[in-house]
């Protein structure tokens, strides 16, 4: 909810800070469980960030994580920001909107969020003290379960593989951290296992990944992230570094797996092509915001964001007869250190207006749950 990721940019002697790279800018989106999301843009548009922060191995600026039904967000904040986020994602937004409604009881019949009524209710019970005592109570020591239920798959399963193990360590080491397994011996035999699940023979468990091609090393990649069985997996470009035809044994790889398990997917990609056949949902990223949000199909047949409608029309179509007209867009992807005013759209749209650069368009939700940032859209076609 509202997620933002602002890296600090240094300057000078004293290394003061001068400007902020808004990587992430303020973006909300579900994922539900059992789906594959797909997280496309081009590079620098903050889909990597929100991967990393959403997993929390960054901390968000600003906004909340929720996994089921728990606001994770202080989990991994020291203490005084933890309470810092409480008092600023509660507590101020609980008593402004009780300055607006007048009664408790209004405040919390306004809120259409069941989090939010739930800690409404604690604050105004048990004030804020309260409310910090329950929230970080019910957080527990819950960080090993938040870790062991969210795993990444990285780009490059060369440079995340560390090459002086060996294989079997490598994907039994997250089972040790987490206490799973008893002895070595049983360790052994789940990484066999799970070898095996991922098209691997057992038989690799003693070798180093210098021994393995990419499409192998991606495969002991994804054995490591399933050894802990996770809820959610996040796939950073996960097969971008792979050829063509490894690509597709890896994506129905991870579909299998997906059935299988019963595995949560956030799938990041540069290239609309390689999200299309794995994801249920698509989310379109441009310079750190949501541009546009839809279920596939409807993103495919009914693109409604110019910038949408330009990276589709990169997508190499195997038809000889139809001649698509590549969109080439003028420009380059504009700096987050000081993005363009309004629509961040705005320099590079073909259809851009006078109130493009002056007032941002908000991410609107249409009838089918279609979403989109644009104040003209679905009027450029290509
Ligand atoms: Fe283009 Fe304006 Fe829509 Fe932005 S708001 S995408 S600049 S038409
Ligand atoms: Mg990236």
């Amino acid at each position: 909810d509202n997620l933002k990721k602002y890296f600090p940019v240094r300057a000078g002697v004293f290394k003061r800070v001068v400007a902020h790279v808004q990587a992430v800018d303020d973006i909300t989106f579900k994922v539900y469980e059992g789906e594959t999301i797909g997280l496309v843009g081009e590079s620098g548009c903050g889909k990597s960030t929100t991967g990393m922060t959403i997993l929390r191995l960054l901390n968000p600026t600003a906004g909340r994580i929720i996994v089921d039904g728990l606001d994770t967000t202080p989990l991994f904040l020291p203490r005084s920001r933890a309470n810092k986020y409480i008092k600023e994602w509660y507590v101020d937004r609980f008593n402004k909107l009780l300055h607006e409604k007048k009664t408790e009881d209004e405040v919390i019949k306004s809120l259409d969020d069941e989090l939010d009524r739930k800690y409404a209710k604690i604050y105004f019970d048990k004030g804020a003290h309260g409310l910090r005592h329950e929230m970080l109570s019910d957080l527990g020591d819950k960080r090993k379960w938040f870790r062991r239920n969210m795993q990444i798959i990285f780009q490059d399963p060369y440079s995340s593989l560390n090459p002086r193990m060996r294989i079997k360590n490598i994907i039994a080491e997250g089972l040790h951290t987490h206490g799973l397994v008893s002895s070595n011996a049983e360790a052994t035999e789940i990484v066999k296992d799970l070898l095996e699940k991922v098209g691997l023979s057992s038989e690799y468990l003693y070798r180093f990944p210098h021994e393995f091609s990419g499409g192998q090393r991606q495969r002991i990649g994804i054995a490591r992230a399933l050894a802990l069985n996770p809820k959610l997996i996040v796939a950073d470009e996960a097969v971008s570094a792979l050829d063509v035809s490894i690509q597709s044994q890896v994506i129905n790889l991870l579909e299998d797996l997906q059935k299988e398990f019963k595995l949560t997917y956030v799938f990041i990609a540069h290239d609309l092509a390689v999200v299309k056949h794995i994801s249920d949902r698509i989310a379109v990223m441009y310079l750190g915001k949501i541009v546009e949000l839809a279920d596939k199909k409807e993103l495919f047949d009914n693109p409604m964001h110019p910038y949408t409608v330009s990276l589709m029309s990169a997508i190499p179509i195997p038809d000889p007869e139809y001649k698509k007209k590549r969109i080439i867009l003028k420009g380059d992807v504009p700096s987050p250190i000081n993005p363009p005013s309004g629509c961040r759209f705005h320099p590079r749209c073909p259809i851009a207006k006078d109130i493009c650069a002056k007032k941002e368009p908000p991410l609107v939700t249409l009838e089918n749950g279609h979403q989109v940032a644009c104040h003209f859209a679905g009027q450029f076609k290509g």
